[in-house]
C-alpha cells in the first residue's frame, strides 16, 4: 500500500496516510477561509485506521494544528481522518477533488473544477 507522509512547517508534527483516500474535496466555506487564512481548503479523507501521527498538536473545534508554528493539519475521529493536503511532502499531489463545497463563497476568479460535483453549501 502506498504511504504518503507530511508535516507541519516546523517539523514538530508528522503524519502519514496509507492507501488511497475515501474522498477528496475543496471547501470554500467561511470557517475554512478563516481557519486557513486562504480562499479555500484542499483536503482528503482517509479511514482513521490508515492515519498515523507523531508530535503533540493543539486543537480548536476539532481542527488540529501545530502549537509551535501554527500549521493547520487535520481533524480526526474514530472513523475518519481529514488531512489538509498542503501538509503532504508530495507537491503537487496526484489528488484531484471530486467535489466542491460552499461554492457560493468561491472567489469569482476561481473556475469550477472540471468533473467535480458542485454544492452551494455542505453535501446533503
Ligand atoms: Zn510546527
Ligand atoms: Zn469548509
Amino acid at each position: 500500500m502506498t504511504v504518503l507522509s507530511g508535516k507541519c512547517h516546523c517539523g514538530h508534527v508528522q503524519i502519514s496516510v496509507r492507501g488511497e483516500p475515501l474522498r477528496i474535496g475543496i471547501c470554500h466555506c467561511i470557517d475554512c477561509r478563516q481557519e486557513s487564512g486562504s480562499a479555500f481548503t484542499f483536503y482528503a479523507v482517509w479511514s482513521a485506521k490508515h492515519f498515523e501521527r507523531q508530535g503533540e498538536t493543539a486543537e480548536f473545534h476539532g481542527q488540529h494544528f501545530c502549537p509551535h508554528c501554527g500549521s493547520r493539519l487535520f481533524s480526526v475521529d474514530d472513523r475518519e481522518a481529514e488531512i489538509k493536503l498542503g501538509i503532504l511532502s508530495e507537491a503537487p499531489t496526484h489528488f484531484v477533488p471530486s467535489y466542491e463545497l460552499w461554492i457560493k463563497r468561491r472567489e469569482p476568479w476561481l473556475q469550477p473544477i472540471k468533473g467535480a460535483e458542485q454544492y452551494e453549501e455542505d453535501r446533503e
